[in-house]
This record gives C-alpha cells, sequence and structure tokens, in this order.
C-alpha cells in the first residue's frame, strides 16, 4: 500500500481550512461573473428544472471556454427548457444546435439521458453524485458532484482542469497531475475542503479562481484571496530561506506527490512549477480529400452536396461534402485520382481526376488528430442520381449549409 502522503501536501488543520473556506467564498460573492447558468441554479425552485439547467452546462463547459458556451447554452435552453422538452427533440436537431461546439457525442449523450430520466425515472433527476452518475449515460465524477453540489446541496467536491492546478500550486504537487496517485489526492482534498453548508458555491468558487486567478500562464496571485495558504506562493516568496521550514522536506525521491527528483524547482517559473504534467502523446496526422460538388438549383443559386458521417465515431451523425480519408503512404499527385474513383463509384457516372479543381488545403486540429483535408471543387452541369444504399444526402444552399449539423471543420472547407 502507498505510504500516506506526507503533511505539507494536505490541509490537515481545521483553523486553516476555514479560514480558506471563508475567504474563499467572500472572493466569490465579491467577484463572481454573471453566467446564464448561475443565474437559473439561484432561482429555479424546481428541482429537476434545476438539476437539468446545471448539467446541461457542465457538459456544455468540458472542454469549451465559458466565453463560447453561453450563446449556445442560451438557446439551447430556450429550445429546451426541460428535460422532457429535450427528451422529444431529434438527434438531428441536437446536432444543428450543438454545431460547432466540438465533441459532438456530448449533445448526443446529453439528449439520450434525457430521454431515460423520462422514460425511466419519471422526469426526476437523481439528486446525489453517486447516482447521477450511476444512473446517466455522459455524466462522470466530475459532472455528478457538480451538479449534485450546485443543485442540491451535497456537500461532496469536484475535480476539474481548474481545481487540478489551484490544489497543486496550494499544496506544491509536483508529481504528474494525471496519474492516478495525484488525482485520487485531489479528490480526497476536496472533499475535505468543501463548505459543508454553500457546497455548490465553494466548488464554483474554487473553479473560478482557476479560470480568472489563478491561471495557467501568469497566476494573479497579489490578487489571490487564499495566497497566504498557498504554499507555491510562499515558495515563489522566499525561495529556500529557513523563514519556509518543510516546503521542500518530502523531496527525498519517494514522495508520490513531490516532483520528480529529475526535475526539481525551477526558479524561473515560480508557482507555475505546479501542476505537471507528463508530456502529451502528440496528435495523430491525417490527411482526407473532400470534395464541394455545386450545381445550380432550381431557383438558380448555387447548391452543394452534404453528405452525412456514420452514426457513430469522430464527428457522429455530421454533415459533411463528400470525404475520403487518404492511406498515410499515398502521393499526393495520386490523391485527386482517388477522391474521383470514389465519387465515381457514389455517383455511378464517370468523373474523371482532371475535372477535380484542386483548391487547397485546410487545417483543422481536433483534440488528439491533426486532420488536413485537401479540397477540390467540381461543377456539375446535369443531374447527379446518388446510390441511396450509401450515406443519406442532400443539396443544400449556403445558407442551408450554414445552418445544417455541420462541423467546424466543414465550415473552413
Ligand atoms: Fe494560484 Fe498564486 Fe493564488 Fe497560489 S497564490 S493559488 S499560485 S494565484
Amino acid at each position: 500500500a502507498a505510504a500516506p502522503p506526507p503533511g505539507r501536501h494536505l490541509f490537515s488543520e481545521p483553523a486553516e481550512v476555514e479560514a480558506l473556506r471563508g475567504n474563499l467564498l467572500a472572493w466569490y460573492d465579491r467577484c463572481k461573473r454573471d453566467l446564464p447558468w448561475r443565474a437559473l441554479a439561484a432561482t429555479e425552485p424546481d428541482a429537476d428544472r434545476r438539476g437539468y439547467a446545471v448539467w446541461v452546462s457542465e457538459i456544455m463547459l468540458q472542454q469549451t471556454q465559458v466565453a463560447t458556451v453561453i450563446d449556445y447554452y442560451n438557446r439551447w435552453m430556450q429550445k429546451w427548457p426541460t428535460l422532457q422538452a429535450l427528451a422529444q427533440a431529434s438527434l438531428e436537431e441536437v446536432n444543428e444546435l450543438w454545431a460547432g461546439l466540438g465533441y459532438y457525442s456530448r449533445g448526443k449523450r446529453l439528449q439520450e439521458a434525457a430521454r431515460k430520466v423520462v422514460s425511466e425515472l419519471a422526469g426526476r433527476m437523481p439528486r446525489t453524485a453517486e447516482d447521477l452518475q450511476k444512473l446517466l449515460p455522459g455524466v462522470g465524477r466530475y459532472t455528478g458532484g457538480a451538479i449534485a453540489s450546485i443543485s442540491y446541496g451535497q456537500a461532496t467536491g469536484v475535480v476539474d482542469g481548474n481545481v487540478i492546478r489551484v490544489l497543486c500550486r496550494l499544496r506544491c504537487i509536483g508529481a504528474d497531475s494525471s496519474s492516478p496517485a495525484v488525482i485520487d489526492h485531489l479528490w480526497d482534498m476536496v472533499n475535505v475542503l468543501v463548505d459543508r453548508s454553500r457546497p455548490g458555491d465553494f466548488n464554483q468558487a474554487l473553479m473560478e479562481l482557476g479560470a480568472t486567478v489563478c491561471v495557467p500562464k501568469a497566476p494573479l496571485c497579489g490578487e489571490c484571496p487564499v495566497k497566504q495558504h498557498c504554499q507555491a506562493w510562499r515558495r515563489q516568496l522566499f525561495g529556500k530561506r529557513p523563514a519556509v521550514p518543510d516546503v521542500e522536506d518530502c523531496g527525498v525521491g519517494d514522495c508520490p506527490l513531490c516532483p520528480p527528483a529529475t526535475e526539481p524547482w525551477d526558479s524561473s517559473l515560480g508557482v507555475t512549477n505546479f501542476p505537471r504534467r507528463a508530456a502529451k502523446k502528440p496528435p495523430r496526422a491525417m490527411r482526407t480529400a473532400t470534395c464541394v460538388l455545386e450545381r445550380r438549383g432550381c431557383r438558380g443559386a448555387p447548391e452543394y452536396l452534404i453528405v452525412q458521417r456514420p452514426s457513430s465515431g469522430l464527428l457522429a451523425g455530421l454533415w459533411e461534402f463528400p470525404s475520403l480519408p487518404l492511406a498515410q503512404d499515398l502521393q499526393e499527385e495520386k490523391e485527386g485520382e482517388e477522391l474521383a474513383d470514389h465519387l465515381q463509384a457514389w455517383m455511378g457516372q464517370p468523373v474523371a481526376a482532371k475535372d477535380l479543381q484542386l483548391i487547397g488545403e485546410v487545417i483543422h486540429i481536433f483534440s488528439h488528430i491533426h486532420q488536413t483535408y485537401v479540397v477540390y471543387s467540381l461543377h456539375l452541369d446535369g443531374d447527379v442520381t446518388l446510390d441511396p444504399a450509401l450515406s443519406p444526402s442532400r443539396w443544400v444552399t449556403e445558407e442551408e449549409f450554414s445552418a445544417s449539423a455541420v462541423s467546424t471543420a466543414m465550415k473552413k472547407v
């Protein structure tokens, strides 16, 4: 069994925990951002509606900036203000509203989970972090804790990227912050720290601190409401002077939470020595040939052909221009030929590579894929009959394209 963590990585003094809670909550009351989901969580009297409002915000905020989410959130809540309304929506409508927000499976799972609450749980949201995680698809430990604490006042902590950064700095945790030893320790720590009477506000305050003050690159330590509890800050201020006892005490090589001995404190980095992460795997490079097929529509305006992606995998169920993933080792001059063959099989009529006009390349970074779209265009004089056994497809005007469930990558194309 792992040895218990050395004291410097804990909050073991009840008086310090009390003081930290008080300072953090007072700062939050003064400085918190006005966000639509906060207003709903504070004013919605119906518990199920409140839980739903927080849930939607938490799913949208995963991997996505607050500023981007606000508009999507407002439109979503206007269109589907309740679980029941969302349960009745089609996946196409969900994808259309989600278009541009990224990580598309989130919207789909949210809707599946809403259907489950309505059909299997009589429309009643589970009230605890444990039940939320157990019963709702797409709800993990963080989201369950956030919904239960913010909507239902359960005294349970949460750990997200912002919380990881703040706590690793507060307690000089320099081991790989994605390692199970560190993550487990941080969950234990937030469950000690969380304020028993205002758990939802406490959790939001800790995340807000990470998002606005204890930011990754240039934290505003001078303005930080918890700086007197922060070991990284003290260490930056006092360096190795004896005025700071024990700050390096457990750096003897076997502490699972200290920085590795091979990467000691770098004084040029100050508090941003923490947190640390093992180097990420570089994204996989992919090339995809894509063809913007254009025809003159019945009202004279140009129309473009879009096809629907399969219902699982990357960008599931979204629409795109006809596309073909290319083999890694394919020579660039062969790319147009491959695409022409693909289009030909699909349209049931000859397509010559020389008719495809190469427009250029578009690069789009997905979380784990560095995707290059090689973009061609092809103008059609007559109509084409697409094989109905293949993916669903339709012709759209530019305006209809923008309103369809298409990814940001396709909008760039
Ligand atoms: Fe973060 Fe600086 Fe505050 Fe410490 S003092 S918690 S490093 S902002």
